[in-house]
């Protein structure tokens, strides 16, 4: 299997969706470490972040060396980024010098990966590491992952999950609105009034502002961090009031269905959207997550690679 780019969910056909979540659980089955993989097609992944990141950054290294794939890294601080280097001009030296098979790019312009991926001067396959609030679809797919290994391969159709807290800011939000229902999923984001986005009527989910309503009737609760950096100086945020009613907490999680699972992109706020009881708790994936995003990377980085040859 093939990809071109992966910039958006809506990128992917069904089938390349349902072929890289099997080539995902190929490799959660079978853990191959550093060194276990030849490269074939031998492959360079340059990745570069104009923000910050600890999961999607580390995980697209350890799956490119697991495959057996060379990375190189420039992060906008240390980089002629920081002296005003334009992102064309930034592809452009690193296609010079590194000869990327892959970029794996993060930007905090909604846009940023498909205005590279559509550019002519462009040569390298690109992934969308989260652009802005726009999407983070390999979060969506990883997030995919780990319920199919939960609930099994054929067991989302059907499921319910409810995504809940920053809805507006969140790319995995989006990402994951796009994703889950064409697996069956029942997606509702719930979230006060002033976290869902103007444009909810148009994602195709459901939505509601009572996290007391919808906890008792879900298969799977999503987490998303408080974007304290995406919010306007003008913005008031009250965290004991968002803590009181849309936090995951002990007395909540004990009303959630006995095998319901609860989730988390990371980074967490603990104490603010999720308690340490919850996190660390017996229905927390949280760990999972983050280990399925190593498998669900390789399996983005091969079909990458193979469609450049
Ligand atoms: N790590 C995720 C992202 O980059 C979620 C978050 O930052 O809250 O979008």
């Amino acid at each position: 299997m093939s990809i071109n780019h992966l910039v958006s969910i809506a990128d992917l056909s069904d089938l390349q969706v349902d072929s890289l979540l099997a080539r995902a659980h190929e490799f959660a089955d079978t853990t191959p470490r550093r060194g276990d993989l030849g490269s074939t097609p031998s492959a360079c992944v340059q990745m570069l972040f104009y923000e910050d990141s600890t999961r999607t950054r580390t995980s697209f290294e350890s799956a490119a060396a697991r495959l057996g794939y060379s990375t190189c890294l420039v992060t906008a601080s240390g980089s002629s980024v920081a002296k005003g280097e334009s992102l064309r001009d930034t592809v452009l030296t690193l296609q010079a010098s590194v000869d990327p098979t892959v970029l794996v790019l993060r930007h905090p312009e909604n846009g940023a990966p498909a205005w590279v991926a559509q550019g002519a001067w462009c040569e390298t396959a690109v992934v969308n590491a989260g652009d802005g609030t726009h999407e983070h679809p390999t979060q969506a797919l990883l997030d995919a992952l780990t319920l199919q290994r939960q609930f099994g391969r054929d067991g989302l159709a059907g499921r319910h999950i409810a995504i809940v807290g920053d809805i507006v800011r969140s790319r995995v939000a989006r990402s994951n609105a796009l994703l889950l229902p064409r697996l069956g999923m029942k997606v509702t984001v719930v979230a006060p009034p002033e976290m869902l986005p103007a444009d909810i009527a148009e994602w195709g989910v459901g939505s509601s502002n009572d996290l007391d309503g919808v906890v008792s009737e879900v298969d799977a609760v999503m987490m998303l961090r408080i974007q304290k950096e995406r919010m306007s100086a003008a913005t008031r945020l009250d965290t004991h009031a968002f803590h009181a009613a849309y936090a995951m907490t002990t007395e909540r999680a004990a009303r959630l269905r006995p095998e319901a699972v609860v989730m988390h992109p990371g980074p967490m706020n603990r104490g603010i959207e999720i308690s340490d009881e919850v996190a660390d708790g017996p229905r927390s994936l949280i760990v999972q997550q983050v280990r399925n995003g190593v498998w669900l990377r390789m399996a983005v980085l091969e079909a990458l690679a193979v469609g450049r040859g």
